[in-house]
């Protein structure tokens, strides 16, 4: 038997990258996938590659930032599937590179909606379903930039740390009802989201990986999938930070 039989996943921002590559693996581990994103051309492809391998899924639009479209995310979910068992959160843009000084609230304002704000929404709108089945199993999508700073990214980087304090803290809320809350913190992944932050040179990011190469969107999958299933049984609270070794610094 495949690990996520029965089980019912929501990718969000499954229409590339990191996101897409873990619906895949979800798909390939036999889950129902519920393939969600803001890029519906994108999601296709997705879609696509899980229904050539005779994998169950279904595409649902969402922007994580708007609070009716996540609840119509989760409700959708639940009427085409009847539970929701996991959840990757993992929708989020790396806004527009400045300093602190020079951020613009707009650039500020889109970057935290959508990568804190809409981990929050995602939460909770997936823990109420959740509570109500009795188990499930989170994981929110942080980075290395939500451990360090780094500069010309402030609206990035205190999203991501913020999205390690709501995974404690949900993580806490709910430990009882059986629902674990963890968050994965990729380093440098190869993704479209890298190759607009180095404008496609990567050189000077891999210099500063002591394993000397960039990470691929299936190893971040990987993780995704081994906190959502029973053999991280014990685990809550916890950032799994997947890079290459670059925080150990
Ligand atoms: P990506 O290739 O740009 O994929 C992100 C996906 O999210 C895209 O399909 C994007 O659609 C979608 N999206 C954007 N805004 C959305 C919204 N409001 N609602 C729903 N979906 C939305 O990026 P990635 O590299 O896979 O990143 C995935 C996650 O990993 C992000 O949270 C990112 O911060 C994190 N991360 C990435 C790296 C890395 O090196 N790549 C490192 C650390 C953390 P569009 O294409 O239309 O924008």
């Amino acid at each position: 038997m495949k690990t996520f039989e029965n089980k019912v996943v929501i990718v969000t921002g499954a229409g590339s990258g990191i996101g897409k590559a873990t619906a895949l693996a979800f798909a390939r581990e036999g889950a129902r996938v519920v393939v969600s994103d803001l890029n519906e051309e994108a999601s296709k492809e997705t879609v696509r590659l899980i229904q050539q391998n005779r994998g169950d899924c279904v595409f649902i639009k969402c922007d994580v930032s708007k609070e009716n479209e996540v609840k119509n995310l989760i409700e959708m979910t639940l009427q085409k599937f009847g539970q929701l068992d996991c959840a990757f959160n993992n929708a989020g843009i790396e806004g527009a590179p400045s300093s602190t000084t020079e951020c613009t609230e707009e650039n500020w304002d889109k970057t935290v909606n959508i990568n804190l704000k809409g981990v929050w929404l995602c939460m909770k709108y997936e823990l109420k379903a959740m509570i109500t089945a009795g188990h499930g199993m989170i994981v929110n999508c942080s980075s290395i930039a939500g451990l360090i700073g780094f500069e010309t990214i402030p609206a990035y980087v205190a999203s991501k740390h913020g999205v390690l304090g709501l995974t404690q803290t949900a993580a806490l809320e709910y430990a009882k009802q059986n629902i674990r809350v963890n968050a994965v913190c990729p380093g440098v992944i190869h993704t479209p989201m890298l190759d607009r932050f180095t404008q496609g040179s990567e050189e000077a990011m891999v210099a500063q990986v002591p394993m000397g190469r960039v990470g691929r969107p299936e190893e971040i999958a990987e993780t995704v999938l081994w906190l959502c299933s029973d053999h991280s049984s014990y685990i809550t609270g916890q950032n799994i930070t997947v890079d290459g070794g670059w925080v150990a610094h």
